[in-house]
């Protein structure tokens, strides 16, 4: 027989063990410092993670490219707008079949409100001087973001421009 339980009666598991419940404050799991595996996981409608085979090696290696990104732009925080994509979610965006963004490479990040987007660009280049694992940064036309990607399978760093 089923129990029906009246709305007010209902405990909440937060309510009893309130340190399981992470405060905004606390620094959560992830690659480095200012870098989480939530940031990095797909923008689809499951929030496919970031894949746990691929942490150690890409996704550090990606994560050392954002610090230096983000020490040159004053350490600040940054807001990621795109890591990881399936390929399912990469071809809904639009993105490249054979980009980064499906290897776990790349990440889009927003110009933070403190650079205009020419010191912003300035900045990725600087980290990518200090960084040899970044290989490629890809600027927009719509000045809002930049793509930062540590490529494995290029031997020069390069730049890309798109039209977008
Ligand atoms: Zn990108």
């Amino acid at each position: 027989m089923e129990e029906k339980v009246a709305p007010e009666e209902v405990v909440r598991v937060e309510d009893l063990l309130p340190e399981l419940v992470t405060p905004p404050n606390v620094h959560r799991v992830g690659p480095s410092p200012h870098l989480n595996w939530d940031e990095l996981a797909c923008k689809d409608p499951g929030r496919t993670p970031y894949p746990v085979e691929w942490r150690e090696d890409r996704g550090a290696r990606l994560a050392r490219g954002y610090e230096a990104l983000r020490r040159e732009c004053g350490d600040k925080p940054l807001i990621v707008l795109s890591g990881y994509r399936t390929p399912e979610h990469n071809a809904a965006e639009g993105g490249a079949a054979h980009g980064q963004h499906p290897k776990g490479t790349a990440v889009d990040v927003a110009k933070p409100p403190h650079l205009t987007y020419g010191e912003f660009v300035a900045a990725a280049f600087r980290a990518m001087e200090k960084c040899p694992e970044i290989r490629g940064i890809g600027v927009y036309k719509h000045g809002t973001s930049i793509h930062l990607d540590v490529r494995l399978d290029a031997p020069d760093q390069r730049l890309e421009v798109w039209a977008k």
